[in-house]
């Protein structure tokens, strides 16, 4: 099968590698189908800007009327720089500065996401201080295995994301006395590159246990915000380039118990993003080991951490001399670390010095993690409008 890519190597011969190529065609579907199947049921979307944050990227996002999802002041501001609606911003994080906070209250967001009894004290101050009421919803940890990657993995009580079950009683009442707080609503983000949705139908259990619990108390929420983690197929990225939103959807719809007038929430991320961005390198050099042979790319960890930090695969595909009989490889980066490795005893074409290669899936967590680790400048990003 000749992937989409491969028709655009005369373009991809003029440019220096490595670069990130962005097919702005497949993330205007990827949208339509998000917005398509979410408006459905009412739900609103909140795009996670750490997935990537490219201007050109938002923009696109931005037009279909989502909402944003950030982890930081600076993602708040860029989202609101780009045109997000202040009242479809949410902010986490588990770890949020005084700065941050500030930039959040003044550009009045729709809701932090509250990580624990200290943060919400910090919070009520400084809203006191600007004679304001903070919105609020309280990110709980519902103990859910989301059967992921450990370091992806983020609703468990050994995380250090979230407020446990046992301190609720606790926040409850001392809610009552941070009078520059308004509680809003409940969060939760079990993880990420999570592909069985069985892990979201616990979610809404534990979730509707959660409601059942503030209702006893009469408090009845107008938000839930059920996070992200939908993941993608990192082996097939041409045959499902678009993940099955509906089925998704249709989890929380059938499970979830949503009260007259209740809003629910959804922050996706890599779901959105993944499957439009590839990383384009060059063979710098084969080496032929005695074992396996080494494949030595122009691109490594420093564009592409994935596979370093947490074993992630990603498709490894052959642009040129596409016809050549397969042998062997493992293909490597330049850098001067032994985990700079993007995959292992790969069977590809014979490949040479010059040949083009990418790596697929790469829209998500590939550009925004990208360091420069070893003096190695920044890559440019090009998207496929402007490469005609
Ligand atoms: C990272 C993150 C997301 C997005 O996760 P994806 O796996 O990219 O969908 C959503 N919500 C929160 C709080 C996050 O930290």
């Amino acid at each position: 099968m000749t992937s989409f890519l491969e028709s655009k190597i005369q373009q991809f011969r003029h440019i220096t590698t490595p670069f990130y190529y962005y097919d702005m065609a497949l993330l205007s579907n990827t949208l339509q189908r998000l917005k398509y199947e979410s408006d459905k049921y009412n739900f609103t979307i909140h795009y996670a800007l750490k997935a990537n944050a490219n201007s050109e990227i938002l923009q696109l996002i931005q037009r279909y009327g989502f909402g944003a999802d950030c982890v930081s002041g600076n993602e708040v501001s860029k989202a609101l720089d780009t045109g997000f609606e202040a009242d479809k911003i949410v902010f986490a994080g588990v770890g949020k500065s005084d700065a941050e906070i500030n930039t959040a209250l003044k550009n009045k967001i729709h809701a932090f996401n509250c990580e624990s009894i200290q943060e919400l004290e910090v919070i009520n101050e400084f809203a006191a201080n600007m004679l304001m009421k903070a919105p609020v919803a309280l990110r709980l940890n519902p103990n859910v295995s989301a059967n992921t990657h450990k370091y992806i993995t983020t609703g468990l009580e050994e995380n250090k994301f979230g407020i446990n079950q046992w301190e609720l009683e606790t926040i409850v009442e001392r809610l009552k006395q941070l009078k520059n707080i308004e509680l809003i609503g409940l969060h939760f983000h079990i993880g990420s590159q999570i592909t069985d949705l069985s892990a979201y139908k616990s979610l809404c259990l534990k979730i509707n246990e959660f409601q059942a619990w503030f209702l006893q108390r009469h408090i009845a929420l107008p938000h839930l915000n059920v996070g992200g983690g939908l993941g993608i197929d990192y082996h097939q990225p041409d045959q499902n380039a678009i993940v099955d939103f509906g089925a998704y959807f249709k989890v929380f719809h059938d499970f979830l118990e949503v009260l007259p007038g209740q809003t629910i929430h959804f922050e996706l991320g890599r779901s959105v993003v993944a499957n439009c961005g590839s990383l384009i390198s060059k063979v710098l050099y084969i080496k032929n080991g005695i074992n396996t042979n080494f494949m030595i790319l122009d691109a490594g960890m420093t564009e592409l951490i994935r596979p370093a930090l947490y074993q992630a695969y990603h498709k490894i595909e052959k642009l040129t001399n596409t016809e050549e009989k397969s042998k062997r490889y493992d293909v490597v980066g330049p850098i001067c670390e032994s985990s700079d490795c993007f995959g292992k005893a790969l069977y590809l074409p014979t490949s040479y010095r010059g040949d083009l290669i990418a790596i697929r899936s790469t829209g998500a967590y590939g550009e925004v993690m990208s360091s420069n680790y070893n003096l190695r400048e920044k890559v440019k990003a090009y998207y496929s409008h402007e490469l005609l």
